[in-house]
């Protein structure tokens, strides 16, 4: 398996001019920074199914309880079926990859707020683009994330360490998922699931418990699915304080008064949002250097992406 994941994309989002008047919708962030740690591979669901470039627009149409896609002008132009097989002939492609960035607002790629019209009045901001729903449905693991939403620090951080869990955990199952690689997959990602959630942290522990006992794939289905559940949520302020000084614990004897205090310092001056994430990790892989610790040494939590990204310098 390639040690470079391999992110599905919007086609658009990567320059090409796929959009319905011939244009495109690079986006510098995704090409320039993440373009150096992830592969693409772009779809553009609209030109798959034969619409072609330039085309005409379609939007999302409330019709009793289900949504369709319907072209703007030409209202008998209904695109639902095409979108959604299109999105069944990809779904085997997903399992090549790690992540998936999507185009926000759009008919066909949009993950969420996309507009609805109704017969009358405003369009209201609650639907999914018809491809993207299903490509969801078929995928529900693995990490979707839209470009708009990446550019929060916060979200944009929560999807690169997902999609390093998940690339991880595709490594693992790969050739072949053992009860050792299982074990040892969820020990390193101990602590990064307990910034996300107690008790999913908890949850899977008791999971991995018990995998001398039950088939293997059976738990193997259920732990990804409970793992990718906890880190879909986003890691606190609060809960990642709780992981800093569970770490630094691993340091209290081996520390002096005054390294003690300076450290515990800056764990609450992270926890006040006066400095960012990085400062306090820094801190604790410094003193993994001078007092070396084989457990903490293989925690994802301390490197859960490549540094060069700084996403932890903005949260
Ligand atoms: S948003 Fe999706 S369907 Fe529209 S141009 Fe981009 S890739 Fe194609």
């Amino acid at each position: 398996m390639s040690d470079v994941p391999r992110i599905g994309i919007s086609s658009c989002l990567l320059g090409q001019r796929v959009r319905y008047d011939g244009a495109h919708k690079k986006n510098d962030y995704i090409t320039e920074s993440l373009g150096r740690y992830f592969e693409f591979v772009p779809f553009c669901p609209e030109v798959a199914i034969g619409m072609g470039v330039p085309r005409p627009p379609i939007k999302l149409v409330r019709v009793g309880s289900s949504v369709k896609a319907r072209g703007v002008r030409d209202t008998e132009l209904d695109v639902t079926e095409p979108l959604q097989d299109y999105a069944e002939k990809v779904a085997p492609k997903l399992a090549a990859l790690s992540g998936y960035i999507l185009k926000k607002d759009s008919p066909s790629c949009g993950m969420e707020r996309v507009k609805v019209y109704g017969a009358h009045g405003v369009p209201r901001r609650d639907g999914a683009g018809i491809y993207a729903e299903r490509l969801m449905q078929l995928a529900p693991h693995l990490p979707f994330e839209e470009e708009g939403r990446l550019m929060d620090p916060v979200l944009r951080e929560n999807f690169v360490e997902r999609v390093f869990v998940y690339h991880r955990w595709r490594s693992c199952i790969t050739p072949r998922l053992t009860a050792k690689s299982l074990v040892e997959f969820h020990t390193r990602h101990k602590f990064s699931v307990l910034a996300h959630d107690e008790a999913v942290y908890r949850a899977l522990g008791r999971l991995v418990a018990g995998s001398g006992k039950g088939a293997l794939p059976t738990l193997a289905a259920q732990y990804i699915a409970k793992l990718m559940q906890g880190m879909r949520k986003p890691a606190t302020r609060a809960r990642t304080t709780n992981v800093l000084q569970h770490l630094f614990g691993f340091f209290k004897k081996k520390l002096d008064a005054e390294d003690k205090r300076e450290m515990g310092e800056i764990i609450d001056n992270y926890r006040r949002g006066l400095v960012p994430l990085i400062v306090p990790v820094t801190m604790l892989r410094h003193y993994l250097r001078r007092f070396p610790d084989p457990y903490l040494s293989q925690q994802y939590f301390l490197a859960p992406h490549p540094d060069e990204l700084m996403l932890r310098n903005q949260i």
